[in-house]
Formats: structure tokens, C-alpha cells, sequence
């Protein structure tokens, strides 16, 4: 099972949707369901709404019970985990989840960017509410303006896409979701790549990684 992290706008839905299409892996991706849930209006979607415009952590009780029932749905696949876990209780409860199944994390890949280059990144993000594809208006511009390629749906800019959350969601990557690398290091399983660059160039680099992992 592989856990791809690192801060808001580094890249990490858009390198996840690559890998997964390339090598064959379920993405679980935490921010997809939760925003799933909140359009939905469902009862889990009314309890994290909140947390979510804020840029906070929704509660650990919460996501464990989602993570729980998706990594049972899919026992015969190798995981990718996108933004799950985010701090050390969720990191230590994940690998009890997976060793209930007789799995555990076996890569971790911390995608790592200048801050000035993260902000960049946020405020161009687009968003896709039906297929959660990603884009970015100066990097990674969709083919048609505000147009989905994958669905042909109108993209939109993320709720939490604004200063002042951002600043809250690095602040909460910086204290909470960071101290996972020390978790991973001690692990053995941690590895740091650069995400600078455009999706192909880091694709290539996490590519080298992985090449290395699955046969
Ligand atoms: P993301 O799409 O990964 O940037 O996540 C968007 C928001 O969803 C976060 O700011 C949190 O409010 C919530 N969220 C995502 N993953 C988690 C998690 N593992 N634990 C708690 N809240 C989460």
C-alpha cells in the first residue's frame, strides 16, 4: 500500500490520478469522499462541512470509519492513499486498519514545494464537482476554458481555494501532517520528491520510485 502526501497545491490529486491510471492502483482519496459527501448533503457530509470551508481536519473518528470500509471493499488491490492519514494518530490507526487485513504501508512519498510556490499553485487550481479531475489555469489549463476533458462538466474553483484558508490548511500540513515523515523515516519507507516543475516532470521523478517498487 502506498500513502502519497504533502501540502495543499503541491500536486498531490493530479500525480495521484496519473498513477493510478498508469500503474493500475485504487485511489482513496479523503478530500474527494469528504467533498462527495458534502454535495450529497449527506449526514457524514453535514458533520465535516464545516471543518472543511475552514480548512481544518474533520474529526479522526469520522474518516477512520470511511477508510475502514474502503479499504475492505477493495482487498484484492494495491492502495494509493491521497491525503489520508493527515497527523500521527490517523498514520498509527491507519496501520492497525491494514494490519487487521494483513496489509501496511509499504512506500511514502512526500511531495515537497516552496511555499510562494504552493500559493501559486492553489490560486489557479479548477476543480471538477462531478469527476474531481483537477486542473490548474496556468499549469495545467484544461482543453477547452473552464471545460473538464475527462467529462465535460463546468470546472469550479474549491471553496477552500482562498487566502486566508490556505494559510490555515498549510499551517495545520506544517504542524500536524509534516511530523509524518518522521513517523515514515522511522518505518523505513519514507521517500521526498520534488515537485517543482511541470505534472510530467514530477510524474518522471515518482515514476523512478515506483518503477523500483512494483515489479
Ligand atoms: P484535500 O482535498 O486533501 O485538500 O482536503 C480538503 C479538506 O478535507 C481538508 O482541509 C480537511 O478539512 C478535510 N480532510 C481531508 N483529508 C482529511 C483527513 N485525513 N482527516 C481529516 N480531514 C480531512
Amino acid at each position: 500500500m502506498i500513502f502519497l502526501f504533502g501540502p495543499p497545491g503541491v500536486g498531490k490529486g493530479t500525480q495521484a490520478d496519473l498513477l493510478v491510471e498508469r500503474y493500475n492502483l485504487k485511489k482513496f482519496s479523503m478530500g474527494d469522499i469528504l467533498r462527495e459527501e458534502v454535495a450529497m448533503g449527506s449526514l457524514t457530509g453535514k458533520k465535516v462541512e464545516e471543518y472543511m470551508k475552514n480548512g481544518i481536519l474533520a474529526p479522526d473518528d469520522i474518516v477512520f470509519e470511511i477508510v475502514e470500509d474502503f479499504v475492505i471493499e477493495n482487498l484484492n488491490d494495491r492502495i494509493l492513499f491521497d491525503g489520508f492519514p493527515r497527523n500521527l494518530n490517523q498514520a498509527i490507526e491507519l496501520e492497525k486498519i491494514l494490519a487487521r487485513h494483513n496489509r501496511k504501508i509499504t512506500l511514502a512519498i512526500e511531495l515537497q514545494l516552496t511555499k510562494e510556490e504552493l500559493i501559486k499553485r492553489i490560486l489557479g487550481r479548477l476543480y471538477c464537482p462531478k469527476c474531481s479531475a483537477v486542473y490548474n489555469e496556468v499549469t495545467n489549463p484544461p482543453k477547452n476554458p473552464n471545460i473538464c476533458d475527462e467529462c465535460g462538466t463546468y470546472l469550479e474553483k474549491r471553496k477552500d481555494d482562498n487566502l486566508e484558508v490556505i494559510n490555515n490548511r498549510l499551517k495545520v500540513y506544517e504542524e500536524l501532517t509534516r511530523p509524518l515523515c518522521d513517523y515514515y523515516k522511522s518505518l523505513g519507507v519514507l521517500v521526498g520528491i520534488d515537485a517543482s516543475g511541470d505534472k510530467e516532470d514530477v510524474y518522471k521523478r515518482i515514476a523512478q520510485v515506483l518503477d523500483g517498487y512494483i515489479k
